[in-house]
């Protein structure tokens, strides 16, 4: 099979967990006699450095004309303080929106080699942790009206607005369903529908869309409630279906709890099988150029893009499998670095994940 895929290496350690990834694939392409043809374009700070603004529209037109997305990480304190339009996080936002990416999906589980490095008590954990938040992307206040001015009293003001019409909770919905009839077949929709009308709107639907699916176990939850039973009970959760501001703090709060934000994958989709592929962590910029970062994240990201957007399911397996086989022999990156265990820098790590591949 032969594919386009679109690279955005980005800012930070962007560029260094990239090409790891990208080694991950040419293997894996090799192994299973795939041809995958990499086109790079620029995005966040160093497009703005380049051509001015965060998002060129030859990038947007290049992930158009690809079958998908492969992105390392965006920002850095050197674009903190431009307008809020002229910043590297501007053109995520901006790409998630253009193409139409509505779907988040990021797992959270814990493996069992990385079992030291969860924060919660191993009674917690040996109860079992791997669920997937699916988390709606392109609407809500993120991307609701902003408006910062003065009120009538004098009072420097600012509002976001908050926004949800019926079709793209419908929509977001029904992908939360269908992911979890692959999984363990249960789904808990999160809102805060005792304070907030964009919730009741979103509890009526989500309960409209569980009634096409009563195999499928559903519940609804509050997201200060949700916050809670994640740390203190998370095999509790299969599918978590939420809107974009809660989907992002919960995801985050998931990924922590799994020990470490150099591990989590995340996959956004759009309508058919294309898709933008990323770690859930940042540009790192406290430690790029230094060897350090971990590319489990991206490569993670990677066999996503295999089994969502390419439909190649044993060729993810075998991506997936080799970061576990590696892991299993001991070799860390210093996140995720325990007591005797091999300590190797990011080059490493692929390359031991590369070697893995069959
Ligand atoms: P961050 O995720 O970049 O870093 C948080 C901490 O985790 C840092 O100590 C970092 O060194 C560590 N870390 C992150 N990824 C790692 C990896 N792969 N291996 C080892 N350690 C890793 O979050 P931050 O520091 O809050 O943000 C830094 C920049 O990234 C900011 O400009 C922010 O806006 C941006 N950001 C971008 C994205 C994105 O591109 N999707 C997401 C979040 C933050």
């Amino acid at each position: 099979m032969e594919k386009k895929i679109a690279l955005i290496h980005g800012d930070g350690i962007g560029p260094e967990i990239v090409d790891e990834a990208v080694r991950v694939l040419n293997k894996t392409a090799d192994t299973f006699g795939h041809k995958f043809a990499y086109t790079p374009v620029l995005m966040g700070g160093i497009a703005i450095d380049e051509t001015g603004v965060p998002l060129p529209d030859e990038t947007l037109k290049v992930c158009r004309e690809s079958d998908s997305v492969l992105l390392g990480a965006v920002g850095g304190p050197k674009w903190d303080k431009g307008a809020g339009n002229m910043r590297p996080e501007a053109g995520l936002l901006g790409i998630r929106s253009a193409l139409g990416l509505y779907a988040n999906l990021r797992p959270a589980k814990l493996l069992a080699p990385l079992a030291e490095a969860c924060p919660l008590k191993r009674s917690i954990t040996d109860k079992g942790l791997d669920l997937l938040i699916v988390r709606e992307l392109i609407g809500g206040a993120y991307f609701g009206e902003k408006r910062t001015f003065t009120d009538e009293r004098g009072f420097k003001t600012a509002t976001d607005e908050m926004k949800y019409s019926d079709f793209e909770i419908e929509r977001i919905c029904r992908t939360a369903f269908e992911l979890a009839k692959k999984r363990r077949g249960k789904v808990t929709s999160v809102d805060k529908a005792n304070v907030l009308d964009t919730s009741r709107l979103w509890r009526g639907i989500a309960h409209k869309v569980s009634g096409e699916y009563p195999d499928i176990d559903y519940e609804d939850m509050l997201v200060d409630n949700t916050a809670m039973q994640l740390v203190r009970d998370p095999s509790h959760f299969d599918v978590i279906v939420t809107e974009n501001l809660f989907g992002d703090i919960l995801s985050d709060e998931a990924s922590m709890i799994t020990g470490s934000l150099g591990m989590i994958p995340s996959a956004s989709l759009a309508d058919g099988a294309f898709g933008l592929y990323e770690p859930v962590h940042g540009s790192a910029p406290d430690i790029a150029g230094t060897g350090k970062a971990n590319p489990i994240a991206t490569i993670l990201s990677a066999a996503m893009m295999l089994r969502f957007s390419f439909g190649m399911q044993a060729e993810a397996d075998a991506v997936e499998s080799a970061v576990n086989k590696v892991l299993e022999a001991g070799y860390r990156t210093a996140d995720i670095m325990s007591e005797g265990c091999r300590l190797v820098d990011c080059k490493d790590m692929g390359g031991l994940i590369t070697d893995n591949i069959a």
